[in-house]
């Protein structure tokens, strides 16, 4: 049976027996709308930790643009349905001012440096600093001994680890899961709900993508390759915010490459409204 928790006092105490009786804690932080992705870090956790606590929560720190607050797909039945089903124990259901009681005007900021001019960073100012205060938040409530984040928010797997870096919880355990796809390649995402059929078909262009660029990319020059598979992806009717290769590690983006370092694939496209980004990571040859 899982219980479905609203308070953060009631959530601790639950927890604290538990973790008294020295049972490891495995935490999945997620907006909701859940799918097959967010229940395979479900499965995860099930297998690794003895405890597993799931929060869903739609924060709106986190959200640079307010008409996709206000469209983001809200399945909060379907989602209760689902974790009962895969066993998880807790469902923290926090409403916005147990999270943010004092509003969410002054909160705390975080020195992310290089990884917020950068990609999401860029292009979704004040993105990463609303993940890391949430994030921040619910780790303190839950205080796990593993996290579990999707690898296809890649970069946000840097900044939440460069977050508890900075707040000094580098004892927890970050674990990351590999981005769970459709039959047609696209990449998992409760923003999904917000195409049509057709269209879901048109956006497995984006995973073809950086398909292509893990398939053709040699040492040397980057750009000219991935300029011509970006300009096709514009001719498809996607608009683009970034689709770009980086080092793995550091993100630097990499124009000329050594043919030795990890690269990382990145985009982000819209097509009409909904904005979509995924990743491939390309191993070098030091690998
Ligand atoms: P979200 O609800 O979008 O904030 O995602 C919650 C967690 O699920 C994050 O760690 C995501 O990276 C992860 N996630 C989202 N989509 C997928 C996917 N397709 N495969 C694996 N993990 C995912």
């Amino acid at each position: 049976m899982m219980i479905i928790l609203k308070h953060i006092r009631d959530l601790e105490s639950h927890l604290s027996s538990h973790r008294k009786r020295g049972k490891k804690i495995g935490f999945v932080p997620t907006m909701g709308a859940l799918h097959e992705g967010h229940m395979s870090l479900i499965r995860k956790s099930r297998e690794e930790a003895d405890l597993t606590v799931c929060s869903i929560f739609v924060n709106p720190t986190q959200f640079n643009d307010p008409a996709d607050y206000d469209k983001y797909p809200i399945t909060l039945g379907q989602d209760i349905r689902m974790l009962e089903q895969e066993g998880c124990d807790v469902l923290f259901l926090p409403a916005r001012a147990e999270i943010y009681p004092s509003g969410t005007n002054d909160l705390k900021s975080y020195d992310l440096g290089f990884l917020e001019k950068v990609y999401e960073g860029k292009f979704r100012p004040g993105h990463f600093q609303g993940v890391c205060q949430v994030v921040d938040i619910l780790v303190s409530a839950v205080n796990p001994d593993l996290l579990y984040l999707g690898q296809k928010d890649y970069q946000q797997c840097m900044v939440i680890d460069r977050m508890l870096a900075i707040t000094g919880r580098n004892e927890i355990e970050l674990q990351l899961c590999p981005t769970l796809r459709e039959p047609n390649g696209l990449a998992m995402s409760s923003r999904n709900r917000r195409l049509n059929e057709e269209e879901r078909q048109r956006v497995a262009a984006i995973q073809r993508g950086l398909l292509r660029i893990k398939h053709q990319i040699e040492p040397g020059d980057t750009t000219s390759l991935v300029n011509e598979i970006a300009n096709d992806l514009r001719q498809q009717g996607f608009r683009i915010d970034y689709f770009e290769v980086a080092d793995a590690k550091t993100l630097a983006p990499i124009g000329e490459w050594n043919g030795k370092t990890d690269l990382v694939a990145l985009a982000a496209v819209f097509l009409g409204e909904v904005r979509l980004i995924d990743n491939l990571v390309i191993p070098g040859s030091s690998s």
